[in-house]
């Protein structure tokens, strides 16, 4: 992509998100279903972010009003969500550790019309880089965004010292979304990107060794991904609700005592996501403090939202199943959505910092 006649407008870390309006969540809703059945391509939504300006994410931005478009987004349609938390993941770690020439660069990518992922999970051969040779090697899997996706921030090597490097992954010949052949999530393309062979030339290292693994970046990013969980958790019970006042079935005392304490919860959820966000710009709370706050707005958010795809089931009934209903896409994408990294070691960790040491759960009241 062509770079050196355009002007930068700012760099991208001065820049405030946009506004969501109520219409591109409708659209963002009413496109999900073709999106999965691949014949509206995914690209097309992120078109409607990028219209609203919200693929310029501002690290002066209140994080909270950040975790308050995930949820909104999430609810309306989690795969285009995903995908721009990914996108909002790569600009967040270009921001901390990019060196001034390439957060311009990068902006001025997004200008043009790049859209960004983080790739971090290694195929069975892990990408490597060892000096002094001009090339990568090794594989990505689970790569959300092939053929969307045109610059992605990956992890080079592993262990305490890995490294990241921008490089970009728009040859959809080394991209193979075929072996994403999941339940849920399919518009997303989660899949294999090669790097074998890969041209350093093409690559532009971000950071020093080991700056991916800084807290509380790393682990204490997680309240995006419990933003988005809550949100579609949300939007599942809504949906739900809507359908069953269709049916004249939203009214009967059952159906309100199951769905009710969820989205009592899920409200609960959404309040821990927007302080876990907040907690990240609190120069007051120790760096472990903020990763357990993450790390408990991830959980609570995961169960809230198991809990909510089992009610809706309960609720809705075997229509629920149907392969067009929309209750039933929606809940099969946040089940997948759901499995990320290392909960239980997340878990463990967390209850170390709260429950481990005299007057950690005071943390609670910090
Ligand atoms: C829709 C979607 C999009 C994604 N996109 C991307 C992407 O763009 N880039 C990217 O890098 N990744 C991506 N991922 C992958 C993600 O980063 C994780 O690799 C993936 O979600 C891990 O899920 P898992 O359930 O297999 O986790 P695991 O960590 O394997 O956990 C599964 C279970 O095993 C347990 N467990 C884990 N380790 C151990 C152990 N050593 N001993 C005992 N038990 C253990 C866990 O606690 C958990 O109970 C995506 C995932 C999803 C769902």
């Amino acid at each position: 992509m062509p770079v050196s006649n355009v002007t930068p407008k700012m760099p991208f870390h001065e820049v405030g998100q946009g506004e969501i309006s109520a219409d591109l969540l409708a659209k963002l809703s009413d496109g999900a279903a073709a999106e999965e059945d691949g014949t509206r391509p995914i690209a097309n939504s992120i078109d409607l972010l990028r219209s609203a300006d919200l693929l310029l994410q501002g690290s002066g931005e209140p994080p909270n009003r950040t975790a308050n478009l995930l949820m909104k987004v999430g609810a309306a349609n989690l795969c285009v969500g995903r995908l721009w938390e990914g996108h909002m993941n790569a600009s967040t770690l270009i921001n901390l550790y990019g060196a001034p020439h390439l957060k311009r660069r990068v902006r001025t990518l997004i200008d043009q019309g790049a859209f960004l992922g983080v790739w971090g999970a290694d195929g069975k051969t892990p990408v490597t880089w060892t000096a002094p040779s001009d090339c990568l090697s090794g594989a990505k899997m689970f790569a959300s965004g092939l053929g969307t996706v045109t610059h992605a921030v990956i992890t080079v090597n592993s262990g305490p010292k890995v490294r990241l490097a921008l490089v970009d992954v728009s040859d959809t010949a080394r991209a193979d979304a075929s072996v994403w052949d999941m339940h849920g999530m399919k518009a997303t393309a989660s899949g294999r990107f090669d790097f074998t062979d890969f041209p350093m030339s093409q690559a532009e290292w971000l950071g020093e060794p080991g700056d991916y693994l800084r807290e509380p970046h790393f682990v204490g990013g997680v309240w995006r991904i419990a933003g988005l969980q809550v949100g579609a958790a949300i939007g599942l019970i809504d949906c739900a609700a809507a359908e069953l006042r269709a049916m004249g079935r939203m009214h009967a005392g059952p159906q309100q005592a199951r769905l009710m304490p969820i989205l009592m919860r899920a409200w609960a959820g959404a309040s821990l996501v927007e302080r876990a966000a907040m907690a990240t710009t609190d120069a007051g709370l120790a760096t472990e403090q903020i990763v357990a706050t993450s790390i408990a707005a991830r959980l609570l958010t995961e169960d809230v939202a198991l809990d909510a795809i089992r009610a809706v089931e309960q609720s809705i009934g075997l229509r629920h199943f149907d392969a067009q209903s929309q209750t039933g896409r929606m809940a099969r994408d946040l089940a997948v959505y759901l499995r990320q990294a290392a909960r239980d070691a997340f878990l463990q960790r967390a209850a170390e910092h709260a429950l481990g040491q005299d007057g950690g759960t005071w943390g609670i009241f910090e």
